[in-house]
């Protein structure tokens, strides 16, 4: 049974939810996501974990993160060639919170040079201290700068959100928020990170309704440390369920069993995805490979063709 919504612009959901394609049925894809290491060591290190998960899962792509700000644009665009030039499709995440439109489109027509086909277009958040007076308020003033400045050259994901942004008014508007973004010109999204399904289902379900037909790929966290996982979910707005919460707490200093269960968890979330009909999964690495490993050898793929 649905709960009951009353809002008026939901009138009739509960015909149009039995009516509802399946959410995709090409083959499934999967994708990783690192961050650019600060040291020679963490290069090292990442070299490594990409050999591992890019044998292992044959990726369709692997993202590359991007400090807000600019923080971290020489080591992206370093660790986005490296990967290009292994074969893999690279994908470099860019945010504009901060930025003019001249530091942006240089840094596109640099990724265009370098033959990279697709990008996370993001809006990020500023770090305190750092004044925000760019020229972009928001992702999908993004999103549109880019197709202006480079017409279909990317293939563009976005963020989005089933336990919605932490600084949405509402849940409504943050789905008309995820909105603009689509019709600004992004192909497919990425999750943040949840272990609680029903809420990309409902997600992808809400955003039919809306008309939009596009991948909305979860985002997987791997569950290795609470401490970490705890103090992230709660910069993020990504939910820890109690039942999760709880058991990871009495685990206390026994690593090993919090890791096995963190994995039981997290498999068991990425088959159900599969199940469901979820396009794919994008792995939040951690530039770590074996978390993600062993998720995706536990997974029964064969069971979702
Ligand atoms: P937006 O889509 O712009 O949304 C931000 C907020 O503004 C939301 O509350 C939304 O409802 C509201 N909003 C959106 N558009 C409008 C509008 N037109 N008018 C009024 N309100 C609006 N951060 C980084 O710094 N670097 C990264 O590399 C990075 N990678 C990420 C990858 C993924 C897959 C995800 C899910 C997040 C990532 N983030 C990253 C975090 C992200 O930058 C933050 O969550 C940020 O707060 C929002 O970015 P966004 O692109 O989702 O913003």
């Amino acid at each position: 049974m649905f709960c009951s919504v009353s809002e008026k612009r939901y009138e009739g959901i509960y015909e149009m939810l039995k009516d509802l394609p399946t959410m995709n049925d090409t083959a499934i894809q999967f994708s990783l996501e690192f961050f650019p290491p600060k040291t020679e060591a963490g290069k090292e290190k990442l070299q490594a974990t990409e050999k591992t998960l890019f044998d292992a899962l044959q990726p369709a792509y692997a993202s590359v993160t991007f400090g807000a700000g600019g923080s971290t644009q020489k080591g992206t665009r370093e660790t986005v060639l490296d990967i290009h030039k292994q074969g893999v499709d690279a994908a470099p995440h860019l945010s504009c919170v901060g930025a003019t439109r001249d530091s942006i489109a240089e840094i596109l027509g640099g990724y265009q040079q370098a033959g990279i086909r697709r990008i996370v277009a993001l809006r990020g958040d500023m770090p305190s201290g750092m004044g925000d007076s760019g020229d972009f308020r928001y992702a999908n003033e993004l999103v549109e700068f880019i197709r202006q400045q480079t017409g279909d050259h990317f293939h563009i994901e976005v963020a989005a959100y089933p336990e919605f942004h932490p600084q949405a008014p509402d849940a409504f508007t943050d789905l008309k928020n995820f909105k603009r973004k689509v019709e600004a010109g992004a192909n497919s999204a990425i999750t943040q990170y949840f272990y609680n399904i029903d809420a990309y289902l409902r997600f992808n379900e809400e955003c039919a309704m809306m008309g939009l037909d596009l991948p909305i790929v979860p985002g997987i966290m791997p569950i290795t440390n609470y401490t970490n996982l705890s103090r992230f979910s709660e910069m993020c707005g990504a939910e820890i369920p109690r039942w999760i919460r709880e058991r990871l707490i009495a685990f206390r200093d026994d690593t090993d069993s919090l890791k096995s269960f963190g994995l039981e968890v997290t498999t068991r979330l990425c088959q159900d995805l599969l199940s469901a009909g979820a396009p794919g999964l994008h792995f939040y690495t951690m530039n770590q490979s074996l978390p993600t490993l062993q998720i995706f050898n536990h997974l029964d793929l064969k069971a979702e063709e």
